[in-house]
């Protein structure tokens, strides 16, 4: 034992010394914390450090808030056209496709994803700083009909100061979908990247100034939740929270949030069913399940995580889908072939880890349901399939965040509708059948923000995202997205020149 914790000493040493330092971005600096404090940064396929990052505390929120108060109130951002922001937008899309392969290798080595995977989120990045920027000039207020002898219009503004708080599944992604939407607005926003995955925000943030962003217009502060996410989102400076990640932290939010009455977007995941009538087609059926529930190790909000599948094909479908799990490619994420990578973290291989042990004492075991053997180092756990899961053990109600599917038989249309939406969270929904009049009548019964029929997880910065019920409120992307950014002002312009003649 003495000699392994010396070895993993000396290992943690060399890869120290490896590990880039990090600085965060606040008023277009790239500055340290106050209190000189960093943490280490983990690839979680070799367990070693790959960077150093400041750990952000209250004094360097209060810095970061100030200066994005300051770009709001004063200086060169209020006075932007909208054809101004959509270009910075455009500008930052542009940058981030050329910079594609450096980030999505970043991105892959800091999150454990693959690097197929990793090319895939780079790219949505891109378009969707694209998609805003276009965006951004088709903001439109109103004239609005009045009883008088008056212009009456309804102005869209800018909320203000935004907290965005994201997690470490789709880390330059969720940076993207939050910051895209708000400098489109015309708000300045301080970015909190999970503790897990900062180095792919902060590598963009040496984008800003160059794309012609203002100072303290975008602030990226990395740091944890407690110690630096809380005062982000108390501070009374702080006109808006937006935030992804688990409903706990979603419900602490809300509740920090409602002493300066912020306005607050949750988006936190859920227990997604993914629904297979017996008339579906069986090959893309199998393939619509494992693609829903293992993409990115599982660490999805949407994850098709409890498989609805009708009686007549539930056996054949249980032995098809975990025949075909087996097979997954499991690896190195950086290799081409690699299908499914390590999870983020430690902390996230010890939770799921625990879920496997749970499930094994709730439902049968029919794949998986421990770490691969042929993985020695990284937080690697194998694709594993519980079936006979009934509806109410808790790896059926409980967000795992992980490669862990609950496979559960039905028997008719209406007990499929009664299970699926027997869950406190609204997220996501899928449903498979060649019978178009059915599937819609299920897609209609279904309670959740996104349903998809015959597929499961395509995502477009075109189409809202968010939840029904406890996976949250407020809807990304889109022109849904920019709503969450702009308040409605109403101005009232008298054309009468007499007085208003009451007294
Ligand atoms: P989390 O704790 O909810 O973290 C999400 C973000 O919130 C991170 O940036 C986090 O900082 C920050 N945060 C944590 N506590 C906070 C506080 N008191 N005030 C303000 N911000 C705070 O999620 P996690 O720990 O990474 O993962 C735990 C579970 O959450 C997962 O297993 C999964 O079930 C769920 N999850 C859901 C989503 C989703 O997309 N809906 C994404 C990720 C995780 P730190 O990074 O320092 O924690
Ligand atoms: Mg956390």
């Amino acid at each position: 034992m003495a000699s392994k914790a010396k070895a993993i000493a000396a290992k943690s040493a060399k890869s120290k010394a490896a590990a880039r330092k990090y600085k965060m971005y606040i008023n277009g600096e790239f500055v340290e914390a106050r209190s000189g404090k960093v943490f280490p940064v983990i690839n979680p396929s070799t367990e070693e450090v790959i960077a150093e990052v400041p750990e952000a505390d209250e004094n360097d929120v209060n810095r970061a808030v100030a200066a994005a108060k300051a770009a709001f109130n004063s200086g060169a951002w209020p006075q932007t056209t909208a054809q101004d922001r959509g270009r910075i937008l455009f500008r930052l899309a542009e940058r981030i496709r050329k910079e594609a392969a450096h980030l999505a290798d970043l991105e892959c080595r800091n999150s454990g994803k693959p690097i197929v995977e990793a090319e895939y989120d780079i790219a949505d990045a891109a378009t969707c700083f694209e998609y805003y920027g276009g965006m951004a000039t088709k903001v439109l207020g109103h004239v609005n009909p009045v009883p008088d002898n008056a212009l009456s219009l309804s102005l869209r503004e800018p909320i203000g100061i935004a907290a965005q708080i994201i997690p470490w599944n789709y880390p330059l992604l969720m940076a993207a979908w939050k910051l895209a939407p708000a400098i489109a607005a015309g708000c300045t926003c301080i970015l909190k990247p999970a503790e897990q995955t900062p180095l792919t925000a902060l590598e963009f943030a040496g984008y800003l100034t160059e794309a012609g962003l203002p100072p303290g217009v975008a602030n990226i502060i990395t740091g944890f939740g407690e110690g630096a996410g809380a005062p982000l989102v108390k501070h009374p400076d702080v006109n808006k929270v937006a935030f992804t990640g688990s409903g706990a932290v979603g419900k602490a939010i809300v509740k920090m949030a409602a002493d300066t009455l912020k306005r607050v977007t949750l988006e936190l995941g859920g227990k997604s069913p993914n629904i297979f009538f017996a008339d579906a087609d069986f090959e893309a059926a199998i393939d619509g399940a494992l693609f829903g529930v293992f993409i990115n190790q599982g660490e999805v909000c949407s994850a098709g995580s409890r498989i609805l599948v009708e009686k007549p094909i539930y056996s054949k479908f249980v032995d098809a889908m975990s025949a075909k799990a087996k097979k997954i490619r499991l690896g190195p994420p950086l290799e081409r072939e690699t299908k499914m990578g390590p999870l983020v973290s430690k902390e996230q291989f010890d939770r799921v880890s625990a879920y496997q042990e749970i499930g094994k004492k709730e439902a049968k075991l029919a794949a998986g349901g421990g770490r691969p053997s042929s993985m020695k180092h990284g937080y690697y756990v194998e694709p594993t399939i519980f079936y006979d899961v009934d509806n109410s053990a808790r790896i059926a109600r409980e967000e795992i965040f992980g490669p862990v599917a609950t496979v559960i038989p039905f028997t008719n249309e209406a007990d499929a509708i009664k299970i699926a939406n027997d869950t406190p969270y609204g997220l996501a929904a899928a449903v498979w059948s060649r019978d178009i009049f059915k599937a819609f009548r299920v897609v209609k019964a279904l309670r959740a923000g996104i349903v998809w029929v015959n597929h499961m997880q395509p995502t477009y910065v075109e189409a809202p995202w968010g939840g029904y019920k406890q996976s949250g409120f407020g809807r990304e992307l889109g022109p849904w997205g920019i709503e969450e950014y702009l308040e409605t002002k109403q101005v009232h312009i008298n054309l009468n020149e007499q007085p208003i003649g009451w007294y």
